[in-house]
């Protein structure tokens, strides 16, 4: 039979045209087999009928509604071998493989449907019986048009081949030199997934390459059930690599080298148990082949999905999809060969393969090829390229504009971080470290200034305690005098700095005795007050401590005394009579009326207290001048 045409032209002429742009879909043909002569010993009825060359009409038994399914080419169960082969576009893949682009055929489908046969043929009759030519599926005859094409090019090319199944999900080696052995599954971001230790032969004739397909193909699993005598248990990936001489060799020798590849994947038949009787190992094995192929249906109806495709699609679920993740979504182009078989007892198993074939079909990929050094760039990408040396040109242009003093750069630095980002990013360092000096030192500064608020606020304070304090002592009282203000404070604590003079015992404001300060302990409390400065002579007991209140101002003692400790009892009477709190280090939040007196905060304080300081001193000198020109009071 000769190659068959459609109304819109050669199908696979249409595929000859190369990737379409950057999104092309997947190409999906349906191949009918023809009904088997068990099934037509029972007496089945086909449902599937070929209605031109590109759709399939499917006739549910018992007069249900016909239903129509178009894909790139319909072959049914009168084509040849040839025809799948010339009809399904599979030219085309290995045109671009060997423009470098790496490219996927696979069949699927039920069991029993025919796509092992599509692709390599009837299974071998026995070990290393060759294929009859005429049976030789895509694979085969594949081979000989590519060995052909390759002679006839212009630069020579290496071609290398490799081939391996998925297992109960494990992968095997099937051209390895010893007995198959799992390999595992790996992924770095120049090649995606692939298989680490898998043997990859080259070769360098067409028996040569027949003779690997041979021994791959006697070395796959397969098993007998009901519904196919030669059921393949696993998914075969067979790999051809195709590149230049020209091209670089890989870096690592264990990689294929860099170029096209065309894969062919034979997948296991999905399966429903009860139909194919399996049992025991069989089983677990349609299971695994179940799973697998779930998975992949998973990705593809994903894919599908423009808002999903481009968020996750769970390639990592099983090996399959890993494998076949460029093949989907990656940058290679690809073909199905969706298989059916045309009897109405497998009717739900062929609707659901034509669904999904389908569905499949929608699936786009963005096919590129490895650039090769001397190789153009596309169009577009050329373009983009022009743009961004201009707009490097702009901002070169607007940094040289720049005063390197402003920005603090000398010339030869900012020459040198004009030159690339890297650059930039170094002056960035380096302004940040200055920033960060710049910082710690301001920090030191502030807390210098605290520190000195500190002390002028400590300052200020006992200022304000001896003015209070003078001021009742030297100011003449007419009439009754004002009620002590140390009348209102609460009985003192044992702890609490003595206020009184340990002799006298007087009110050292309104000279009445007072008698409740009398803390046997009270040395203790402040052993730092009895300093050197009390005299030297006589005994502890009746030497008076630096904090004796001022006393009697008809004692003499007392008064020479005074000079010494007069202004540290003052100032706790001034603490205690103003009830101001002492602040140990921060000051506090600012609180009460605006017309109080300032509340210390931060360093701004600082001028406010020197000027208090400086006021307040006046008043004292002052009240002091005042207080000695007008006689005592009595
Ligand atoms: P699958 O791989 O889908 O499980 P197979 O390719 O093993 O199915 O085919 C099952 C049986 O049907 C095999 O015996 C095969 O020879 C036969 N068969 C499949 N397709 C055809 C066809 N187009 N022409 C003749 N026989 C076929
Ligand atoms: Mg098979």
């Amino acid at each position: 039979m000769e190659e068959r045409g459609s109304p819109d032209g050669d199908p696979a002429r249409n595929l000859e045209q190369g990737p379409e742009g950057p999104e092309t879909p997947i190409q999906v043909v349906l191949r009918v087999r023809p009904m088997s002569a068990a099934e037509l010993r029972r007496g089945e009825q086909s449902v599937l009928h070929c209605s031109g060359t590109r759709t399939l009409q499917v006739s549910p038994p018992g007069g249900g509604t016909d239903l129509a399914f178009r894909f790139g080419a319909v072959l049914d169960g009168a084509s040849t071998q040839d025809d799948v082969f010339r009809a399904c576009g599979v030219r085309r893949l290995g045109e671009l493989a060997l423009r470098g682009f790496s490219c996927t055929v696979f069949t699927f489908g039920q069991t029993g449907s025919g796509k092992t046969y599509t692709l390599t043929g009837p299974p071998p009759q026995g070990e290393g019986v060759p294929v009859p030519p005429s049976l030789a599926g895509i694979v085969q005859r594949t081979f000989t048009w590519l060995l052909d094409r390759v002679q006839h090019l212009d630069v020579p090319v290496t071609l290398q081949a490799s081939y391996l199944e998925i297992y109960n999900e494990q992968i095997r080696d099937l051209l390895s030199l010893g007995a198959p052995r799992p390999l595992p599954v790996r992924w770095n971001k120049t090649r995606g997934f692939y298989v680490e230790q898998l043997r990859v032969v080259e070769f360098g004739s067409l028996g040569a390459l027949m003779e690997l397909l041979q021994m791959g193909l006697s070395r796959r699993r397969s098993s007998a059930h009901t519904l196919n005598q030669a059921s393949s248990r696993s998914h075969a990936l067979l790999t051809l690599y195709i590149s230049h001489q020209t091209q670089m060799p890989p870096v690592d020798p264990g990689e294929p080298p860099a170029g096209g590849k065309l894969c062919f994947v034979d997948l296991a038949g999905s399966e429903k148990v009860a139909a194919t009787g399996s049992r025991g190992e069989l089983m677990l094995e349609a299971n695994s082949i179940n799973r697998s192929l779930l998975a992949l249906g998973h990705c593809i109806s994903l894919l599908l999905d423009p808002q999903r495709k481009q968020s996750h699609i769970p390639f990592r679920d099983s090996k399959l999809t890993k494998l076949l993740a460029d093949s989907l979504r990656g940058h290679g182009v690809t073909l199905m060969v969706a298989c059916v078989s045309p009897s109405a007892q497998c009717l739900p198993e062929t609707l659901s393969t034509l669904r999904y074939a389908s569905r499949a079909q929608r699936v786009t990929t963005r096919p590129q090829a490895p650039r090769s050094p001397k190789a153009k760039p596309p169009q577009h990408l050329e373009t983009e390229l022009l743009q961004l040396q201009e707009e490097n040109r702009h901002l070169r242009s607007q940094l040289g504009q720049m005063d390197p003093k402003a920005s603090g750069l000398s010339g030869a630095r900012l020459a040198w971080a004009q030159r690339n980002l890297y650059g930039m990013l170094q002056e960035f360092m380096l302004e940040n470290e200055r920033l960060r000096k710049e910082k710690r030192q301001l920090q030191s500064s502030r807390d210098l200034a605290h520190g000195e608020q500190r002390i002028l606020a400590q300052q200020v304070r006992e200022l304000e305690r001896r003015l209070l304090s003078a001021c009742y002592l030297q100011q003449p009282v007419p009439g009754p005098a004002p009620p002590c203000p140390c009348v209102m404070l609460p009985p003192l604590l044992c702890h609490a700095p003595p206020p009184l003079c340990p002799r006298c015992q007087l009110c050292p404001l309104c000279c009445a005795p007072l008698a409740h300060w009398a803390c046997p302990r009270r040395e203790l409390h402040l052993p730092q007050m009895f300093s050197s400065k009390a005299p030297a002579d006589g005994p502890p007991s009746t030497r008076p401590p630096p904090w004796v209140p001022p006393c009697c101002p008809s004692s003499a003692k007392c008064s020479r005394e005074r000079s010494q400790s007069e202004w540290v009892q003052t100032q706790v009477l001034a603490e205690m009579l103003t009830e101001e709190k002492v602040i140990p280090s921060a000051p506090p939040l600012p609180v009460g009326p605006l017309n109080t007196s300032p509340v210390l905060r931060g360093g701004a304080a600082v001028p406010n207290l020197a000027r208090r300081l400086e006021a307040l001193r006046d008043q004292i000198g002052t009240s002091l001048r005042r207080g000695r020109s007008q006689p005592p009071p009595p």
